[in-house]
């Protein structure tokens, strides 16, 4: 389908890359905006407003490089990609996983470790907007990056005036590249979609269609959850899938001697949806981390490189359903397979990494300053189950005895509740609204009040937020990232790296 190209976007920034790629051009990326004149824009938007102000961001001029010195700057072209999400993840989760890391195992996160590396790291702020709302969803954020598209919520691949363009993954599988997702939702799920996918007139929820997309595109590596809607078409086309942790390490150990002239794909699903969480997950399903080391050394070998999209989705679940011990260990199970992305990309020069989330979520934070806050916190390393197992324990019980309340709860927390939050509870699964925060009565919202009052991690709603969200790349190609960009301009910057054509229509 054709169109007349995307509506005007809500909000201005810099462009960030000219839309015809060409290496002989002198870099004027967004990267080079002089910090101070953003400051004094955003500043003056203080008092002019915020369309005023995102206007004067247009408008600054590009100066000498800020971030790196010529000498320090990296190749501008990337043979691979490793394009990595913490879906839903607010600045506070990123954060509270790094108190907990430092607290409890001594040392900080990847993430934190990969900001720090102030010469060989860019990092950005990204305004994740969709097309009809500030708090957007993970359909139109995946799409925004890969295809350049701000679209409506909810819509994969297609934007409000029917504009269909290939999707990035596509468009590097078309170049001659090994193309991968991995996940730990079902494969199905908007996020992997939106890189690698177009339902048109449709949405996020046809996952049928995406999976016969998902299997027609021809991508090499498929590794999460969603055998419900991948198996059936899998083995109608003869396609061999692994589905335990043990099988994908026998394909791991196999991974040198791939024939890529045979283009071999590797598809592991190990769950019928979701991965399960961290918390729960049983010897059967691989962490993120194996399915991460597996398919980066799966895709390594192929001739004309890569592009793999990694993402712990299983961190906007925890954040949606306000449960703050699974979304730290979703959080650092991420961060792991993170560090084995970093020890990938180490000693290469070939390979942008990059890693951002697609929105903030509950934004969750620590919030008592006296000694409970850190004796709160602490607690948190007691949590041994998710909210999803408590709420499968609760449908076994009478709902109206507080001490059966009580011993779900304090097996999978270690936390023993009190009797008025055990009433709260009580009330709360009879159905009744506990909260004056209507919104707060959803997911789980109550039962991760209560536990609030023990760990002091509190949460401001069960849904996504329109914050500002974090992105942190390396490798060549990632000076291009300016100090804040809107989220479909994500997209040029990979175009750009990867020496791919932008705006292709379908
Ligand atoms: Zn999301």
């Amino acid at each position: 389908m054709r169109g007349q190209g995307p509506p005007a976007a809500p909000l201005i920034y810099p462009e960030t890359v000219n839309d015809s790629p060409d290496s002989n051009r002198p870099v004027t990326s967004p990267s080079t905006v002089d910090r101070r004149s953003f400051l004094g824009a955003v500043g003056a938007g203080l008092a002019l407003g915020y369309g005023a102000a995102a206007a004067q961001l247009s408008n600054s001029k590009p100066t000498a490089g800020t971030r790196r010195t010529a000498s320090t700057t990296p190749k501008r072209r990337a043979q691979n990609l490793i394009f990595m999400v913490a879906d839903g993840m607010s600045a506070g989760t990123l954060q509270l996983a790094d108190l907990h890391l430092r607290q409890t195992r001594n040392r900080q996160s990847h993430w934190i470790d990969l900001i720090q590396r102030d010469n060989d790291s860019s990092r950005s702020v990204i305004d994740t907007a969709s097309f009809n709302s500030l708090v957007t969803d993970s359909a139109a954020a995946s799409t925004a990056w890969g295809t350049g598209q701000l679209v409506e919520n909810g819509r994969i691949g297609e934007s409000p005036d029917r504009v269909v363009r290939s999707p990035l993954l596509l468009r590097a599988r078309e170049a001659g590249k090994a193309t991968g997702l991995v996940t730990t939702t079902r494969l199905t799920h908007a996020t992997p979609a939106g890189l690698a996918c177009n339902v048109i007139g449709g949405d996020r929820n046809d996952e049928s269609l995406i999976a016969s997309q998902l299997l027609n595109r021809g991508f090499d590596v498929l590794l999460g959850g969603g055998s419900r809607y991948l198996a059936g078409p899998c083995a109608e086309a003869g396609l061999v899938t692994v589905s335990t942790g043990d099988e994908l390490a026998a394909v791991a150990a196999a991974s040198s001697r791939i024939d890529w002239s045979k283009r071999e794909r590797l598809i592991g699903l190990f769950n019928r949806s979701h991965l399960s969480y961290e918390l729960d997950r049983p010897a059967t399903e691989p962490s993120l981390t194996a399915m991460t080391r597996t398919s980066l050394e799966w895709l390594a070998g192929a001739p004309g490189g890569f592009v793999v999209q990694i993402e712990g989705g299983r961190v906007d679940h925890a954040a949606h359903a306000n449960d703050a011990g699974s979304l730290i260990a979703e959080q650092i199970a991420f961060d792991d397979a993170l560090g084995a992305a970093i020890e990938f990309v180490t000693n290469r020069d070939d390979t942008l990494l990059v890693v951002t989330t697609d929105h903030g979520n509950a934004n969750p934070g620590l919030t008592d300053y006296t000694r409970y806050g850190i004796e709160g916190f602490a607690r948190l390393e007691g949590f041994t189950r998710s909210f999803e197992w408590i709420m499968n324990g609760f449908d076994r019980i009478d709902r109206t005895d507080p001490s059966q309340i009580h011993s779900v709860v304090e097996a999978a927390t270690n936390i023993s509740l009190s009797r008025p939050d055990l009433d709260v509870l009580r009330r709360w699964l009879g159905g009744e609204t506990v909260d004056p925060f209507l919104l707060a009565n959803r997911k789980c919202g109550p039962l991760g009040a209560v536990l609030s009052n023990f760990t002091k991690v509190a949460f401001m709603s069960p849904n996504h937020t329109a914050d500002y969200v974090e992105l942190t790349a390396c490798g060549p190609g990632s000076g291009a990232f300016a100090p804040m960009m809107r989220i479909d301009q994500i997209h040029g910057v990979l175009c750009e790296a990867l020496d791919l054509p932008t705006e292709v229509l379908l």
